[in-house]
């Protein structure tokens, strides 16, 4: 990096948006492929809902207007989704529309409805009795923001609930 020429020439500007929960986008396990154990296999299927494509479209030439004013000479922008035409999935496009994001959750998602959500709005599984979830895949969506103090504010709730011990207010963590 120290020896690169455009190292002070470049300026990168992020935009994290929120992939909104659909029906159909899930992990579950692949009926045909298992794992080097003989299991099963997980399974993602993904595909961008017309909220995060015109997130996209509508947010990155924006971010390119900001650099711009700020003075920069010559922008370009990418952005998960891309916007455009999605090609399909093959050798030269092998993650398909798969998002490039750091903030996957949502796979044990906390709802009233034992057939929509996995565990209860006090992160307890509906079906497997006294049993509760203390991570990020109960989050109902994931966020446009940092979701680890969010986190560790449920997990904290959750090793609580869990022991039937008090859960005191006024840590670092009480986001509840
Ligand atoms: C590059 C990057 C940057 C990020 N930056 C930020 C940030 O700035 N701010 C922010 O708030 N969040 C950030 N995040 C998101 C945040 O790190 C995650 O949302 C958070 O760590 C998720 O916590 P978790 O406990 O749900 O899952 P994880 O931290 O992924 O923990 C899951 C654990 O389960 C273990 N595991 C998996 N399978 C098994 C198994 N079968 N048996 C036993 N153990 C298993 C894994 O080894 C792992 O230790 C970032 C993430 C990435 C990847």
């Amino acid at each position: 990096m120290r020896s690169s020429a455009l190292r002070d020439r470049l300026w990168a500007f992020t935009m994290q948006g929120e992939d909104l929960a659909q029906r159909g986008n899930r992990v579950d396990l692949d009926p045909a492929v298992n794992d080097v154990w003989g299991r099963r296999a997980g399974r993602v299927t993904y595909a961008p809902h017309g909220h995060e494509i015109v997130a996209s479209q509508h947010w990155a030439p924006l971010l390119e207007e900001v650099m711009r004013e700020a003075g920069a000479e010559w922008t370009i922008s990418t952005t998960s989704p891309p916007i455009g035409e999605l090609g399909p999935l093959d050798s030269e496009n092998p993650l398909g529309i798969a998002p490039a994001s750091r903030h996957v959750m949502g796979t044990c998602r906390m709802g009233d409805n034992p057939t929509s959500s996995v565990v209860d709005a006090q992160s307890r599984f509906h079906d497997v009795e006294n049993m509760l979830c203390a991570d990020s895949s109960v989050f109902v969506t994931s966020t446009g923001y940092g979701p680890t103090l969010t986190l560790a504010a449920l997990s904290k709730r959750a090793a609580h609930l869990l022991t039937g011990t008090e859960h005191s207010v006024g840590g670092p963590f009480d986001g509840d």
